[in-house]
């Protein structure tokens, strides 16, 4: 590995500050919701297919009321992402460079986000992400796909 001088950015320092550069928000949100929610179509709640209206406002990530149970349902409702305070692409990228063991203070400036907001989700990530991820894996080995 090369050794930079004080004030200098290697090659690979660059291109890791270009990463969000390369991310697509809309097509990374369809995919957090094939991984953490699996179908947009089915209540969070009940399960209950979702028609119409309800769908639509489901879909666009807005607060509705489930047709079925009558409960108040949100799209990321009972995933990692919900309550999320980072874009879709900011959170991708605290995933992937905590896992690179990137340090924390350079994912926060890479992200555009506090040390202190940094710390906290890679906090979080040991617990929710990982459980989560292992409870879907799970459940797609379970119906054979
Ligand atoms: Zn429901």
């Amino acid at each position: 590995m090369t050794e930079n001088k004080p004030g200098e950015l290697g090659v690979s320092n660059l291109a890791i500050s270009a990463l969000p550069l390369l991310l697509d928000e809309r097509r990374l949100r369809c995919w957090f919701l094939a991984v953490f929610r699996g179908s947009v179509t089915e209540c969070p709640l009940c399960s209950s297919p979702l028609i119409g209206k309800v769908l639509r406002t489901f879909a666009a990530g807005r607060r509705t009321k489930c047709q079925s149970c009558g409960g108040d349902i949100r799209l990321w409702q009972g995933t990692p992402l919900h309550a999320m305070k980072l874009s879709h692409s900011q959170f991708f990228l605290l995933v992937c460079l905590s896992g690179l063991d990137v340090p924390g203070a350079d994912i926060a400036r890479i992200i555009g986000i506090s040390k202190s907001t940094e710390h906290a989700w890679r906090n979080r990530l040991q617990t929710i992400v990982i459980k989560d991820v292992a409870a879907k894996q799970t459940r797609v080995g379970a119906d054979g796909n």
